[in-house]
């Protein structure tokens, strides 16, 4: 049987560059332009940024997540303190230990809460339960925006948040690998989710909404993006044709095709799970709300599928995850219930 890389639903970053950004990308390329972000382009998608945000934030890009979330973390405290995040973070499961290593050890230290949300009790807990000095000290909380089970932190429960971080002087990161999924998801201005919540910096990915490559990450709080551009340089993460991350990212903010690519991802995740939800022997393991359904499917369905020639994983949150992104169709998803409904009923 011949497998197709498209039949999958593996991972939102398995897709290519969607047609605005491949177009920007290609205009960026007509011309020289100066180097290191000194040039045009890289103007554009700061200001595009800050007009998206509708206020005045630092803004910087760098290659890919784990450096975005690395540096970030980093800027926000020094090698004794520490980062509190949900145990299924990507921070801590998927970095490599990136963060600890840009920050010259500062510790991660593990938060709990239902559906891969940290609650304000449980970040209450790790920063009182030891405030003695052989304890790393408490410095930030990180929060992934659309969690890493799929899952949102709505504007209320954000705020709920920031007021445990005011009390204990934690500044707030956010993991936004999936930020414009949350923002189409929740309806909400960006503002709401990032800095009217207290969010301090946002890592906010281009990658898995339709670029090649870059991240932006955006200080809400200026004191925290101070010399972070040496800080970047020094990580190798100072891109020096700066402008073929940032103009892909003007493709992206000019029109809205940020929000369109994450609107249509996640409206293909609900059309998965509405096919999904009334099997037999299936079950949403955690409430859809963005572009990922993650559901338990019988051992043998699942290697059916992938004997199919289906693509997707089962090492985050324990079951079957199916992402979708800008270029998954409805035929694709389509494809996919007939298979899993033919194994069910075989
Ligand atoms: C994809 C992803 C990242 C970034 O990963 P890189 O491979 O380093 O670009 C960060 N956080 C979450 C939650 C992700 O899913």
């Amino acid at each position: 049987m011949s497998v197709s890389a498209s039949e999958q639903f593996a991972s939102d970053n398995y897709s290519g560059v969607c047609p605005q950004a491949w177009n920007a990308m290609a205009e960026a390329n007509r011309m020289d332009e100066p180097a290191y972000g000194e040039d045009r382009w890289t103007q554009r998608a700061a200001d595009g940024l800050r007009a998206l945000f509708d206020t005045d934030c630092d803004v910087y890009f760098v290659f890919n997540g784990t450096a975005a979330n690395s540096l970030a973390l980093a800027a926000i405290g020094q090698s004794f303190h520490s980062v509190i995040c949900h145990e299924l973070a990507h921070i801590e499961t998927d970095e490599c230990g990136g963060p600890e290593y840009a920050s010259n050890g500062a510790k991660l230290l593990l938060g709990q809460g239902p559906n891969g949300k940290l609650t304000p009790e449980s970040i209450e807990h790790l920063v009182t339960k030891r405030t003695d000095i052989h304890y790393p000290k408490p410095k930030a909380v990180s929060l992934t925006q659309a969690t890493e089970v799929g899952t949102l932190y709505t504007p209320e429960e954000l705020k709920a948040i920031r007021d445990v971080a005011d009390r204990h002087r934690l500044s707030i990161h956010m993991d936004g690998a999936r930020f414009a999924n949350a923002v189409a998801a929740l309806d909400v201005h960006p503002a709401e989710i990032t800095w009217k919540a207290g969010v301090d910096v946002l890592c906010f990915s281009g990658t898995k909404n339709g670029l090649a490559m870059g991240e932006a990450v955006v200080f809400f709080n200026h004191d925290l993006a101070e010399d972070f551009e040496w800080r970047c340089k020094q990580a190798g993460q100072l891109a020096s044709k700066m402008r073929f991350i940032s103009a892909p990212w003007c493709g992206l903010l000019e029109q809205d095709v940020w929000l369109e690519n994450a609107r249509h991802a996640n409206a293909c995740a609900a059309r998965l799970e509405a096919g999904l939800r009334d099997l037999p022997n299936v079950t949403i393991r955690y409430p859809r709300q963005a572009n990922g359904v993650f559901v338990d499917l019988p051992e043998t369905v699942q290697s059916a599928l992938r004997d199919r020639g289906w693509r997707f994983y089962n090492f985050i949150g324990g079951c079957a995850r199916l992402m979708c992104s800008w270029s998954t169709t409805e035929a694709q998803v389509d494809r996919f219930l007939a298979d899993v409904r033919a194994l069910l009923l075989e």
